[in-house]
């Protein structure tokens, strides 16, 4: 739709304007790909920013239902009015908190993990019980910005080492993690996809 497509090119010269880290389009295209191929309908985000990942997953498919959560008020904000100016207020349910300070009973087919970078293990290990046994957990900036795959000396501020540093340790909890298949996608920023195996009984 014409419209549709006005609204989003605004909410990405927004997001361009502000350093907002949104998904690149080519990691929103997997997932939104990923939604249609396995007829995803409850989805729960961790880091919603301003909406663009999330309108862009209610927009691929009419069945789905986002569950998405956001600490940052100005964010939380302009992504009530973006969701609103689409009409998507019936499918996207926000929620204003730290994420580690939310309760959900809810199940999800899919939970993205798109929030503190260093904060992956304690996301994933907090919201796995919400995960149906059939759904994936799919986590973006596993390359944070091509910098996980640099040598670690070449890294100049401290933080940003140890931020690096968090990404592996999430890559390395994966890798050994035995209850999850994970791929490691080299599409966009870099996503981990992970589901769930199945029992032997
Ligand atoms: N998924 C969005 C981008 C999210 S950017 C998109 O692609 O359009 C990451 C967001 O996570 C930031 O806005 C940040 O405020 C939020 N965030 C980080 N840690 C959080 C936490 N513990 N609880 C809730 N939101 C968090
Ligand atoms: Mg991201």
């Amino acid at each position: 739709m014409v419209n549709d497509y006005g609204v989003i090119k605004e909410i990405k010269d927004y997001a361009d304007i502000n350093n907002v880290p949104i998904m690149t389009s080519e990691g929103i295209s997997y997932i939104t790909n990923y939604i249609v191929k396995h007829q995803v309908t409850e989805i729960l985000e961790i880091g919603t920013a301003i909406g663009y990942s999330a309108i862009m997953m209610a927009l691929s498919s009419s069945d789905v239902h986002i569950t998405s959560i956001e600490r940052d008020e100005k964010r939380y904000l302009e992504a009530l009015k973006n969701i609103k100016k689409l009409e998507l207020e019936d499918r996207i349910e926000l929620i204003y908190n730290d994420a580690f300070d939310v309760n959900l009973d809810g199940t999800f087919d899919l939970i993205l993990i798109d929030a503190a970078k260093a904060q992956n293990i304690k996301f994933f290990e907090k919201f796995e019980r919400n995960l149906k046994q059939t759904g994936v957990i799919i986590t973006d900036n596993l390359n944070f910005h091509g910098l996980v795959d640099k040598d670690e000396e070449s890294i100049k501020s401290k933080n940003l080492r140890a931020l690096v540093r968090k990404v592996k340790d999430y890559i390395t909890f994966l890798k050994n993690n035995k209850d999850y298949e994970t791929e490691f996608l080299d599409i966009g920023d870099g996503l981990s996809v992970s589901k769930l195996k199945k029992s032997l009984e």
